[in-house]
């Protein structure tokens, strides 16, 4: 039997529906599934994705039966419909749109209106007897068939489209402004001057036959998706090429038959604050994409409720019904043809960050899905939008005085941004890679605006609405986005932007401050300050109380059900006493990683650590030691006090020493002075200490193995700090942690000298504590080698940002003249040091095993910056680690992503598929975490 290759959408049942998105693509399983949900749907077919992969395995050729299947899904529908393709008395009309697995902008646009030509405009105007209607139709499809298939439009940014400069000509001559006021006559004379402009700029006539204008639009569809912009969208979204893009041919239903008939995009709920509301905008006698292209200006959905209540109530009963079944916010596409409703796309809606917490959180109370899934449905990063500033409301009402407040558009993605205006992508771009902070202005944005927009703090249009794509792309990267703010009237050519105030005229230029605020719409000439969000206001400034923020209420309401399934514990990294309270606000159970040698810098520090580093004799080093023991024993003690009775993991000294000496001459001279040395044999010294590797060099246990009475130093430092604690009734838990391992005799030795102390100072200070002391695995022979290693250590904390170095011979701070290379060119998935390396985890998994055969309890988590990372942490709950450590602000995420991981991997009722093939994955962990299959990361 040969493959299908032909999916149809229509009548009672289509042959796809919403599961079959890799081979139907999102928008042809959405129509299909809409399909068989009885919503209203024209009828059409789609060609699948594998057509697409064939196509470009065989040197752009089609599978032989696609022709037939083609020809046999155009009949469904002409009889379904009752019209024929390429029929002179009542032909079919279709449109051909693109679909890939996931949406992409850069993919080829819609071309409506297909089948028509000089033969069938005839039979139309006798069908509907609308002649204005069918010119207008007949136009769109010129200019949208000239433009995507016959490629004749702009190819720079300053050249004009060749069509619209035919129709501005036309309006002008006819004294009109509006494409509406145009009659039937001007229309008709327009597609004779379009196809005429084809002619003549091309060398090739515009094609009469319908199925070859078809088999052209099909091509095009397939050809869009090696284009630049969609290469280079898939390679910011992480798309694979393999995936392929689906064709879609559906049969017309017209918006621009006059004014009972028109267009729309609508979202179930409000995807800029989360609302439930109905959000949306339409047009009446408008077709496709009319809405968002910004020419007209769109009205709010609720004023269809006051203009038409009857299509309104049906436009809310197929919201109710999406919903419903979908279980999620979702964004649709409808037209309505001469006062019937027809819905022609609905896909899962993109949000705000606020917007996904809060949709969660209110889905949930409202009982259509569980906590569970509410956690599922947030990505971890949108949890940082939250987090995102806001302005400083004094500054803010200081610049409203000052008539500083120059005009509001659409507050289309939330937060305040604030930096120096820049007119288009690629100078936004460059600016931003200078480290400017950038606003990018822009009349309206297309796709191959987007790496300008990433580059940017905020994006300001002046046309488009809350559905255009500069507010879809800002809130997709969750940016600050201004939209449609129509009174800036914005020169490209002259790197201005102006507005007419009753007062004034204001013209900023490119470089000058500007302030946007995302959230209200507001557009502020000139800097204002931003400042925390609410749940920073919150937690740590305690400025605001919880029962008036509803955000942070929200955001409490995720945390709470992420504690509530996570197994992963979150600590933090934290060096100070304030860093430690809030990283507690943020919910850390503990600290991963303390690094002492921050500490050494502050004040009269350093003095006594060089003069440790300085000291000739054991006698001298253990007088310059004594200097610092206090400092330590300070730090310490107000560490131990915020985090009372959490485990609280300290490192012994670890950066060369090196690093603490001064390098001018003119510093090393001071140093002389305070020290009572020569200059000379400073100099000598810090030439000693020199180091062509520090990074491998005399550091981390190295150090403490030289020069044993640093760590007996330090260890005494923690161990009274803990035993004054102790006393106070605090049940302290410090852990000491060796880094740089790769023997563990090397571990055995620290270990002595930490233990010696801590019998002393117990003994002095009559007081019994809990402590631990355990390693850092960063050196992979520690990992090779972890069983020996695990003889002697009590825990272990990977220190990934080493371990990467050192597995992959990678210097993390070389690395960035190449591996942008390597990312580009797909040597490497992404930045090792961002999400951890595949090769690196599996030295991981493999320590964890090894240790846990020795100690099948032994307590192990993870502290380098890989921490914080949602992938990361998917690893690290697969590997059985006890915890990850991150930084204050990133604990949020990973809590979220700790409990994600936990429903993904161990929660059966999440996985309804595991009761089919019962995969080993899938199955209740009820062994203890030592016993725990350890999953390896496949590629
Ligand atoms: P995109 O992927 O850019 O959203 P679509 O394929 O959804 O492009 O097409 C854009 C718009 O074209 C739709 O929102 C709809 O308004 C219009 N359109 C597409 N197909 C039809 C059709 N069969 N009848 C009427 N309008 C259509
Ligand atoms: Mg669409
Ligand atoms: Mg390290």
């Amino acid at each position: 039997m040969p493959k299908k290759l032909v999916y149809y959408f229509g009548g009672k049942k289509a042959d796809g529906d919403a599961a079959m998105k890799p081979l139907l693509g999102g928008k042809g399983a959405n129509l299909a599934e809409m399909v068989n949900l009885k919503l209203p749907v024209p009828p059409g077919f789609t060609i699948t994705t594998e057509v697409c992969t064939h196509y470009y395995k065989n040197n752009r050729k089609y599978p032989k039966e696609l022709k037939s299947q083609v020809r046999a899904a155009l009949a469904r529908i002409e009889k379904e419909i009752g019209k024929k393709f390429g029929d002179k008395n009542d032909p079919l009309l279709v449109s051909v749109r693109s679909g890939a697995r996931a949406s992409m902008p850069g993919m080829m646009d819609t071309i409506l209106n297909l089948g028509l030509n000089d033969d069938t405009v005839h039979g139309l105007i006798e069908m509907t007897g609308n002649e204005r209607f069918v010119y207008d139709s007949y136009r769109r499809f010129v200019q949208m068939y000239g433009d995507v298939v016959m490629e004749l439009r702009p190819h720079s940014k300053d050249e004009r489209d060749p069509f619209e400069l035919i129709i501005e000509a036309m309006k002008k001559t006819k004294g009109v402004t509006q494409d509406t006021e145009l009659t039937a006559e001007d229309l008709k004379e327009l597609v004779y001057r379009f196809k005429m402009e084809i002619k003549n700029k091309l060398g090739r006539e515009f094609p009469e036959d319908p199925v070859e204008q078809l088999n052209g639009a099909v091509d095009a569809v397939f050809n869009s998706w090696m284009n630049e912009r969609a290469i280079v969208y898939r390679k910011l979204n992480n798309i694979p090429e393999s995936w392929g893009t689906a064709v879609n041919v559906q049969s017309m239903v017209f918006g621009n038959m006059g004014e009972t008939s028109g267009t729309g995009v609508a979202f179930t709920r409000d995807p800029a604050s989360g609302e439930n509301v109905f959000y949306g905008e339409y047009l009446m006698n408008a077709q496709g994409e009319d809405v968002v292209a910004g020419i007209r200006t769109p009205l709010a959905i609720s004023t269809l409720n006051v203009q038409d209540p009857a299509m309104y109530a049906q436009l809310e009963k197929v919201r109710k019904s999406l919903e419903k079944h979908y279980k999620d916010m979702m964004d649709i596409e409808f037209t309505i043809q001469d006062g019937k409703l027809y819905i022609l796309q609905c896909r899962v809606g993109k949000r705000t960050g606020n917007a996904a917490v809060r949709i969660a959180v209110d889905m949930v109370k409202e009982r259509l899905i569980t906590d569970k899934e509410a956690l599922l449905r947030i990505e971890p990063d949108q949890l940082n939008q939250l987090l995102r500033p806001i302005f400083d409301n004094s500054e803010k009402e200081a610049a409203i005085k000052q008539g500083r407040l120059i005009a509001k558009g659409l507050n289309a993605g939330p937060g305040a941004a604030t930096g120096r205006i820049y007119f288009n992508a690629a100078d936004a771009e460059e600016a931003a890679s200078k480290r400017e902070k950038v606003i990018l202005v822009r009349i309206e944005t297309s796709p191959e605006d987007i790496k300008g927009m990433n580059a940017s703090e905020g994006i300001l249009t002046a046309r488009g609405g809350m559905t255009s794509h500069a507010a879809l792309v800002a809130r997709q990267m969750g940016k600050v986005c201004v939209a449609g703010c129509g009174s800036l009237d914005i020169d490209y050519s002259a790197r201005e932007l102006k507005v007419e105030l009753a007062e004034k005229t204001v013209v900023l230029k490119e470089g000058d401050w500007i302030s946007i605020d995302g959230t209200t719409g507001e557009v502020f000439e000139g800097k204002i300050n931003t400042k925390e969000s609410e749940i920073l206001q919150v937690l740590l400034e305690k400025s605001l109380k919880p029962e008036y923020s509803e955000t942070y209420q929200i955001y409490e309401k995720v945390m709470h059900w992420a504690d509530k399934y996570r197994t992963l514990k979150v600590r933090t990294n934290a060096d100070q006493p304030d860093q430690c309270s809030n990283a507690l606000a943020f919910g850390a159970q503990g600290i991963g990683l303390c690094r002492t040698e921050h500490m050494f810098f502050g004040g009269d520090r350093i003095d006594a650590v060089r003069e440790m580093i300085l000291s000739d004799t054991l006698e001298e080093r253990e007088k310059a030691l004594a200097k610092l023991f206090p400092f330590q024993k300070d730090d310490f003690y107000g560490i131990f006090k915020v985090m009372e009775d959490r485990p609280v993991t300290i490192r012994t000294l670890d950066p060369p020493l090196h690093e603490f000496l001064p390098h001018t001459e003119h510093e090393q001279k001071e140093l002389a002075l305070k020290t009572g040395k020569t200059f000379d044999e400073i100099k000598a010294k810090v030439e000693n200490l020199h180091e062509f590797n520090p990074m491998m060099g005399h550091r981390g246990c190295r150090l403490g193995i030289v020069y044993p009475e640093i760590t007996a130093m330090q260890a005494r430092a923690i161990f009274t700090a803990a035993a004054e604690v102790k006393k106070e009734g605090i049940n302290v838990k410090p852990e000491v942690m060796i880094p740089l391992i790769g023997y563990a005799s090397e571990l055995e030795n620290q270990t002595k000298v930490v233990r010696k102390v801590a019998a002393e100072v117990m003994e002095e200070h009559g007081v019994k504590f809990e402590y631990h002391v355990g390693t850092m695995i960063e050196v992979p022979r520690a990992a090779i080698t972890a069983d020996e290693v695990a003889h002697t250590a009590e825990f272990f904390s990977f220190g990934t940002n080493d371990l990467t170095q050192l597995t992959m011979g990678l210097s993390r701070d070389d690395s960035g003249n190449f591996l942008p290379f390597y990312e580009a060119k797909d040597i490497i998935p992404g930045d090792p040091f961002v999400s951890i390396d595949h090769g690196v985890a599996e030295l991981v998994s493999m320590a964890v095993q090894k240790g846990r055969s020795v100690k099948p309890k032994l307590k192990v988590g993870i502290c380098g910056e890989h921490g914080g990372d949602p992938k990361t942490i998917h690893f690290c709950h697969k590997a059985g680690l006890n915890y990850v450590s991150c930084s204050p602000f990133r604990l949020p995420i990973a809590r979220l992503s700790a409990a994600q991981a936990h429903l993904m991997y161990d929660d059966i009722q999440i996985k309804p598929a595991a009761k089919k093939k019962p995969a080993i994955k899938s199955k209740p962990v009820k062994k203890t975490a030592a016993k725990r299959k350890v999953t390896k990361r496949k590629k």
